[in-house]
């Protein structure tokens, strides 16, 4: 059997982890520089405030009504993600990272008789773990298919009477749910292979999987083929235990205000590299090419978007070297008098550090960069981020984005370390 845990309103339920106080309340996380709400608490949802409402049309309205504000803080999400995953590494071997907030298990069912009583008391025994060890809510749905464990899950956070905990194990039980799931909630199922499925009338997920297979691989592709099978119990996908290399990093963010200062764009772009090259190391890789990306605040300007690709001299993942290239390109691409309002760099054509081409002309990246780019990584992994960062990045990051209602990142930075006074 496939178990999806998947954590509730998670970003608005990391910053009640530490705010207990704000628990059972109406809280909402902005988007990167305080632009849009992108998650709200249950609270907050059934007061009416939309996704990706923009936070001035509502703002006053929200601080009378007393919603708590909170910008986005990703490394306190990153770190409570991975605390609930190593939590649900107790309850089996064989397990996938889905995304930051959502995590696939593995039930052996054969090995002993989880029938469904025990299996619906087993996910919520992995439920109370993860509050227990946590307090971070989840929803737990088990069924035979990975698709059918995503409709469990829809089941178990819509369905009251599930209490957080849905198992669809038989054919009667996923068929309840199926006439009850719209195409476009199915998994894999975008909106414009529901506006398709429409054209054939077929509108809820009973009426997918009632669909022939064959003619919908003809009509759409294998994987809506697969949808159909798993949506009838025959499990198609299996778990992705290891997690796939990413072929292009990229990072790129707005700026708090506009800007004509060319040095606090070059900061920016070399503090990106930066988190990229971190990433690229991460998965061990190297890259070959490096994009560069600069937008103007004028949308209706032949400067708005531009963008520069450049070889780099051989494949590596130094940040010193990559930064220098993405600051020449930037020099290039600025143009005194306009105002930009946003950056970004992308490191292209990657491949595995250890199955480098070799170059008859150039020796690569030396041993010596290696070692200092992985002491520069470990440093910042355990002092926290940016404890030690090239100087180009500059020392006051002014323009960097707006996070005026951000939480302290409580397990992350020593500094801001949840204090109690008895
Ligand atoms: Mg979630």
């Amino acid at each position: 059997m496939f178990c999806l845990v998947d954590c509730n309103s998670f970003y608005a339920s990391c910053e009640q982890v530490f705010r207990p106080d704000l628990r059972n309340k109406p809280v909402v996380v902005l988007s990167n520089n305080d632009c849009f709400i992108v998650a709200r608490s249950a609270q907050a949802k059934a007061m009416g405030i939309g996704d990706l409402q923009t936070i001035f049309e509502i703002k006053s309205w929200m601080q009378q009504q007393q919603v708590t504000i909170f910008s986005s803080n990703y490394s306190l999400y990153g770190d409570l993600s991975a605390r609930v995953m190593e939590t649900l590494r107790l309850f089996s071997s064989q397990v996938e990272i889905y995304s930051i907030d959502e995590m696939f298990l593995y039930l052996d069912d054969t090995s002993d008789s989880r029938a469904s009583d025990s299996m619906n008391h087993y996910g919520h025994q992995i439920k109370n773990t993860i509050l227990k060890h946590t307090a971070m809510p989840v929803s737990v749905g088990i069924a035979p298919t990975k698709t059918l464990a995503k409709l469990a899950n829809r089941a178990a956070k819509t369905i009251a009477k599930c209490q957080g905990v849905c198992v669809l194990d038989t054919a009667e039980k996923w068929d309840w749910m199926k006439k009850r799931t719209p195409v476009n909630k199915i998994w894999g199922i975008s909106s414009r292979f529901s506006a398709r499925l429409a054209e054939l009338n077929i509108y809820t997920a009973l009426e997918l999987a009632n669909a022939d297979p064959k003619y919908i691989r003809r009509y759409f592709n294998i994987c809506v083929e697969r949808i159909v099978e798993e949506l009838n119990g025959r499990a198609c996908l299996s778990l992705e235990e290891i997690p796939a290399v990413k072929k292009q990093i990229y990072c790129s963010r707005s700026f708090a205000n506009k800007s004509t200062h060319l040095p606090s764009i070059l900061n920016a772009v070399s503090l990106y590299v930066a988190r990229a090259c971190e990433k690229l190391r991460a998965q061990q890789s190297f890259c070959r090419s490096l994009q560069v990306l600069l937008y103007s605040a004028n949308y209706e300007s032949s400067y708005h978007s531009r963008h520069q690709v450049i070889q780099l001299p051989y494949p590596c993942d130094d940040t010193r070297l990559i930064s220098n290239i993405a600051r020449t390109a930037i020099q290039h691409l600025f143009k005194p008098g306009v105002a930009y309002i946003k950056a970004g760099v992308g490191l292209l054509d990657l491949s595995a550090k250890k199955q480098q081409q070799l170059d008859m002309f150039h020796s690569g990246q030396s041993a010596k960069t290696d070692q200092l780019m992985a002491v520069v990584d470990r440093i910042n992994s355990t002092h926290g981020k940016n404890s030690i960062y090239i100087a180009a990045e500059g020392v006051h990051k002014k323009w960097a984005m707006r996070q005026a209602y951000r939480s302290p990142s409580y397990t992350s930075r020593w500094s801001e370390l949840p204090e109690i006074v008895c």
